[in-house]
């Protein structure tokens, strides 16, 4: 079954019957095309058809009874605006014919010429045309309303560059109208910075002539009509007629004003740090990077001061951190008020700063820097309800001779800052390259010593401690010594602070104490009656598990608790004295004597002498070297002893080496004596030689020493 077109209504507005006959039979005559016609005889029936009832299009004659010519076809149009109209002229009136095609109709047929075919292909046409105009206008109106309602500007031009048309954006955003703006040059109506190239072409026929999109240059600006000058982004692309030559262009822009604050706001969080609003870490680097080449060039210096605030962390702790970063910021200010304009003051995080100092004549410069920084930071810092007071230290590097990158620079002035803090804070320190040295040969140690327990590479050492009246060995310190497989022996100065810091002191401690107390069994078991000296670190003094593994050592060797002393220091003893009185009681409880080593360097705090149970008194071996040349010295050991025998201590002299010294101690009825004078801390074959030589002599190790 075929499929029938929809048939369509034909309103034939024709007096003459004869005529309307005509065209009636002529539409029958084509049964593809269905076609129902409604006649007419006048304009005023027509008008009252067309009010009530659907029509697809309308047949005019222009001879009506009521209404001819044009008058005819504008009344028919007004009658029904949207519906095709093909006019019937009965004479060939081209002047009536166009001016009928103007003023709405369709197409026009002339009466007496029209075949049956010719009528419905006319008829057909008109539709289709009418068609196309609605569809048109439908298409501009949706155009028209997407062109002022999206956020973008848009701008046309011909291909002279004249302006056609603007959308409302565009209107606002240049400050003319469509109206004005249209027929003038692009570049009086749409005014940018960096329109116009060298030769003189505007961006618009440039994009014409290339035949493609281009967008204008980064950061151009439009300029208002009243001279406001807008940031835009945009492009220009051609538009084609159907032959593909351009014809004119199109100009899309927007104001990016808002979007490139926010660009600047995330790259200067970037750049910056929060709490200070100072240039970060990353910032810093760009800028000595940038210092190093302008100084190459000018033969210049760039210094790098990298500060680091003393004891920050206490007041952190203790007034909490929102006064500390408080702090921090008033540091950041007094900095930035120190340095010259083209200086950098930069955070690097914590209580570190570093200050660049580029284009440098001299480096004492930086040095003078660095004490008005000191002075400025060291000023009280008002912070409400504190008045706060910080010091610094600081370290300073130089290119090029401490450096050749950023990175090297900011290092080695970090570098700089660790001595100037151990010089005693508040205080500068220029870079040395022995400093570095230091850090590499104390990380290869700590490597070393990782492996040293289990590869067996220590030794203990035994040195003798002589009973000055009778010559006779009484004690062995233990000293430990390690054997490196490249290195040879290394002393413990060089690695026991080492192995505290990484933590590998309490298994090395450990081991001492164990070799220790089997050593000091076997002798004592041999029939020597003597006690074993060991030293005990801070670390391992500190340990939760010190008591512990100390009795259970003393346990395995079946060591008699009072042939065992532990040598502690007087700065071990002070910290946390509560702490320290309940082991040293325990200490003393178990019959395990205690010796406060190096006494005279420390806190010199004697009242603790009568609080902690202490068994022995060993007087620094700097005192005992002066003893002859510094009278002062003399005196001090002089004060020592008596002091000890009054709080019935026991006192070795550390560190003798001459007979002279020796005599003034005895002189001074010093009870024991260890040094050079008798034994360098010897192996432990060597050491029972030691025993059995001084046992053989009338004087012992005296007569041993000076043999
Ligand atoms: P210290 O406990 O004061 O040990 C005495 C140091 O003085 C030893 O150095 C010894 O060799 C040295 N000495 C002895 N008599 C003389 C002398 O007449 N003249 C001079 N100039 N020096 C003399 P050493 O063996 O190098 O030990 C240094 C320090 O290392 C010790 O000082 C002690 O604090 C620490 N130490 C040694 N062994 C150990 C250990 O096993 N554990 C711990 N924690 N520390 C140890
Ligand atoms: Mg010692
Ligand atoms: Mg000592």
């Amino acid at each position: 079954m075929g499929r029938k077109k929809p048939s369509r209504t034909v309103l034939l507005i024709e007096d003459n019957p004869g005529d309307a006959r005509l065209f009636q039979e002529m539409l029958r005559e084509q049964p593809d095309d269905l076609m129902r016609v409604v006649h007419v005889s006048s304009m005023g029936e027509a008008q009252i058809h067309l009010a009530a009832n659907c029509t697809d299009m309308i047949l005019l004659d222009l001879g009506l009874p009521d209404v001819q010519g044009l008058e005819a076809i504008r009344r028919a149009h007004a009658a029904a605006p949207r519906i095709p109209l093909v006019v019937l002229t009965g004479s060939d009136d081209e002047t009536l014919a166009s001016k009928a095609l103007q003023s709405g109709a369709q197409d026009y047929l002339i009466k007496g010429e029209i075949e049956s075919r010719g009528l419905l292909r006319s008829l057909r046409y008109a539709i289709e045309r009418k068609n196309m105009e609605e569809a048109l206008f439908a298409e501009r109106e949706r155009a028209q309303v997407t062109l002022n309602s999206i956020g973008d500007a848009v701008v046309c031009t011909d291909i002279s560059g004249d302006i056609t048309y603007l959308n409302l954006v565009a209107e606002t955003m240049t400050g003319w109208s469509l109206e004005e703006a249209a027929g003038r040059p692009m570049t009086e109506v749409f005014r940018t910075l960096n329109t116009a190239d060298e030769s003189g072409e505007t961006t618009s026929t440039l994009a014409i002539l290339q035949f493609r999109a281009v967008h204008l240059p980064p950061r151009c600006t439009l300029i208002r009509r009243d001279g406001l000058e807008i940031p835009i982004e945009d492009c220009i692309a051609p538009i084609h007629n159907r032959e593909g030559h351009a014809i004119g262009a199109v100009i899309v822009f927007r104001d990016v004003s808002v979007a490139q604050a926010m660009a600047q706001q995330i790259t200067h969080s970037a750049e910056h740090d929060f709490l200070t609003g100072l240039p970060n870490r990353m910032l810093l680097n760009d800028r000595i990077s940038h210092a190093i080449t302008t100084a190459e060039r000018n033969s210049k210096q760039v210094a790098v001061l990298f500060l680091d605030l003393d004891g920050f962390k206490y007041i952190n702790d203790s007034l909490g951190h929102p006064i500390g970063d408080k702090l921090l910021q008033s540091i950041a200010h007094r900095l930035v008020e120190c340095v010259r304009g083209d200086d950098t003051v930069s955070r690097q995080g914590g209580d570190e700063f570093v200050v660049l100092l580029p284009e440098l004549a001299q480096a004492e410069d930086a040095a003078i820097m660095a004490c008005r920084i000191l002075r400025s930071v060291a000023a009280a810092h008002c912070i409400d309800p504190h008045e706060l007071h910080v010091t610094t230290s600081i370290g300073i590097s130089v290119f090029p001779d401490d450096g050749l990158s950023a990175e090297s620079l900011i290092r080695n002035a970090d570098t700089a800052m660790y001595q100037a803090k151990e010089n005693g804070r508040q205080g500068y320190q220029f870079f040395k390259p022995a400093m570095n040295t230091r850090a590499v040969e104390r990380q290869s140690v700590e490597e070393g010593l990782r492996r040293a327990l289990e590869r067996n590479e220590f030794l203990l050492y035994y040195q003798p401690k002589i009973d000055i009246k009778s010559g006779l060995i009484t004690g062995a310190e233990a000293l430990i010594r390690w054997v490196h497989p490249s290195r040879g022996m290394i002393h413990p100065a060089k690695f026991i602070p080492i192995a505290e810091d990484c933590g590998l002191i309490l298994p090395i401690s450990n081991w001492v104490l164990r070799n220790a107390c089997q050593q000091a069994q076997a002798w004592t078991g041999d029939g020597h009656r003597l006690t074993m000296a060991v030293n005990v670190s801070a670390v391992q003094f500190r340990d939760d598990e010190f008591l512990k593994g100390l009795l259970s050592v003393l346990d395995e060797s079946r060591l008699d608790p009072r042939a065992l002393e532990l040598e502690l220091t007087e700065s071990v003893l002070m910290k946390r004295v509560e702490y320290t009185a309940g082991i040293l009681k325990t200490l003393r409880r178990s019959g395990i004597q205690v010796a406060v080593d190096d006494f005279g360097t420390g806190y010199s705090s004697l009242s603790y002498l009568r609080k902690f149970p202490i068994d022995t008194l060993k007087i620094d071996q700097s005192f005992v070297r002066q003893i002859a040349s510094s009278a002062d010295d003399a005196a001090i050991v002089t004060a020592i002893i008596s002091m000890a025998q009054r709080l019935k201590l026991n006192v070795v002299a550390e560190g003798v080496e001459t007979l002279q010294e020796l005599e003034f101690l005895e002189a001074h009825e010093c009870d024991q004596a260890q040094g050079y004078y008798f034994s360098h801390p010897v192996p432990a074959q060597d050491f029972e030689k030691l025993l059995v030589t001084s046992m053989s002599e009338p004087d012992g190790m005296r007569a041993a020493a000076w043999a």
